[in-house]
C-alpha cells in the first residue's frame, strides 16, 4: 500500500478530475470521509490491537475482489438512498480510487524496499522497509504539494470520522464483504471486525498525525529491542527526505519489475505512475457518482437480473432486489473498470505473480540514524 497521504492526495485529484466542478466542491466538505475512504482496505491492516480483528479483510481485499466489493458497496449505498454529494458517497468515491494507486505504485515500492525472505535471516531487517519507503514518498509528495513537513501538515482532520465508523458506511462495507467474500458471509463477527478495524486505524492516525515529533520520540524510546523500535519508527513519517535520496525517481533511474513476467526495464518516476493511475481512477469515480445519481432517479423495485456473459465466472453485483436494471448494469460497469485482480500490480492477471527482483534503497541506515539521533538527544545509547 502506498501510505495514507499519497492515497488522500490521489483521491482528491481523482475526484477533481472525474467529477463535475460543483460536485467536487460540495464533497470537499466531507474531509474525513474522503481521507478514510481513500485508505480503502489499508484501514483494516492497522487493526493490530482490538479483537476480533478485521485484519483478514485488509489482506483479502488486496488479494482479490476489489472491483466487486466497490460495486456491491455502491449498490448498497444507492439502495439506502445515499445522496451523491453526501458523506457515504464521499467515502465511496475515495474508496474507489485506492486500487489504481496501489496497483501502479506497488511494483516500484516492492523493488526499492525489498522484502524479508523465508529462510534468509540476513533479509529480516528489510521487513519494515516497505512501510518506511511509502512514508518517505508521502513526505516528498507533501513537500511538493503543500510545501510543509509532515509534523506541520495539520492534516489530521482527514483521518478522523468520529469515534465510530458512520453506520451507512459500515453497513455498505459489511454487505459488500458478505456478497463477495465467502468467509465473510459466514462471519458472525463481521460487524465487530469492521468497527474494530476503524477504531485501531483511527488510533494510529491520531498517533501519527496529532503530535508526530512526540510519536517519533515515543517510538525511539520505547521498550524492546532495537528492531522493534525501528519497526515502530518505520510507520511514522520522516520530517524530510534526505538530500540525495531520490525516492520519487525524478532522475528516472532504471528499475525493474519485481515480477518475472513484468517489464525488465522500467524507469518511470512516482509522479508518472501516479498520473497513469489517475487516468484509471477518474472514470471509476465518475461511474460511482453516476450510479448514485441514477439511484435517486430510478424506481427501486424493478427486476435486477441481467443476462450471463461469456467468460464471467465470479458473482455478478446484481443479485438481490436492489435497484433497477440500469443500476445493476452500472454496478457491473464499475466492477469491470476496477476488476477483481490483486493490488500488487496493474497487469490484471488471474494469479498474483511471485516477486523475485529487488534492489533495496539504504533505508535501514536512515532509520538507524533517526533512532540514534533521538536517543542521543535524551542521553541514551543504543
Ligand atoms: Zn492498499
Amino acid at each position: 500500500m502506498p501510505s495514507q497521504l499519497a492515497h488522500l492526495f490521489f483521491a482528491l485529484d481523482a475526484l477533481k478530475t472525474g467529477l463535475p466542478e460543483d460536485a467536487f466542491k460540495a464533497l470537499t466538505a466531507h474531509k474525513a470521509a474522503l481521507g478514510i475512504g481513500a485508505q480503502g482496505p489499508d484501514l483494516f491492516l492497522h487493526n493490530r490491537r482490538t479483537k476480533p480483528s478485521g485484519l483478514r479483510y485488509g489482506t483479502r481485499l488486496h488479494r482479490a475482489g476489489y472491483g466487486s466489493v466497490l460495486a456491491e458497496a455502491a449498490l448498497e449505498a444507492a439502495a439506502g438512498g445515499a445522496s451523491p454529494l453526501g458523506e457515504t458517497a464521499a467515502y465511496l468515491y475515495a474508496f474507489a480510487t485506492h486500487a489504481a494507486l496501489d496497483r501502479y505504485l506497488h511494483p516500484y515500492i516492492n523493488y526499492h524496499a525489498g522484502r524479508r525472505e523465508r529462510g534468509r535471516p540476513e533479509t529480516a531487517h528489510l521487513a519494515p522497509m516497505h512501510a518506511y519507503l511509502e512514508r518517505l514518498i508521502d513526505t516528498a509528495l507533501l513537500s511538493a504539494r503543500l510545501g510543509v513537513p509532515p509534523s506541520d501538515s495539520r492534516i489530521h482532520a482527514y483521518f478522523d470520522l468520529g469515534s465510530q465508523l458512520p453506520r451507512p458506511i459500515a453497513s455498505a462495507l459489511a454487505v459488500a464483504f458478505q456478497a463477495v467474500i465467502p468467509s465473510a458471509a459466514r462471519d458472525d463477527l463481521l460487524h465487530e471486525r469492521i468497527a474494530n478495524g476503524y477504531r485501531d486505524a483511527r488510533g494510529y492516525y491520531a498517533w501519527a498525525h496529532r503530535d508526530l515529533v512526540g510519536a517519533r520520540r515515543e517510538a525511539a524510546l520505547s521498550a524492546g529491542t532495537q528492531a522493534e523500535r525501528i519497526r515502530r519508527l518505520a510507520i511514522l513519517h520522516p520530517e524530510t527526505v534526505p538530500l540525495g535520496l531520490d525516492v520519487l525517481n525524478l532522475h528516472r533511474r532504471a528499475w525493474r519489475d519485481p515480477c518475472r513476467a513484468g517489464r525488465r526495464r522500467r524507469n518511470e518516476s512516482v509522479l508518472q505512475l501516479y498520473a497513469e493511475a489517475l487516468a484509471q481512477a477518474a472514470p471509476v469515480v465518475r461511474a460511482v457518482f453516476g450510479m448514485l445519481e441514477r439511484a435517486g432517479e430510478a424506481p427501486t423495485d424493478a427486476p435486477t437480473a441481467t443476462p450471463e456473459e461469456p467468460g464471467e465466472k465470479t458473482r455478478r453485483p446484481t443479485q438481490g432486489p436492489r435497484g433497477s436494471r440500469a443500476l445493476s448494469q452500472s454496478a457491473l460497469f464499475v466492477r469491470r473498470l476496477v476488476t477483481d485482480s490483486d493490488l500488487s500490480d496493474h497487469y490484471n492477471r488471474p494469479k498474483r505473480c511471485t516477486k523475485r527482483y529487488s534492489s533495496p534503497l539504504p533505508l535501514y541506515r536512515l532509520l538507524e540514524r533517526q533512532l540514534h539521533e533521538i536517543r542521543e538527544a535524551r542521553g541514551l545509547t543504543r
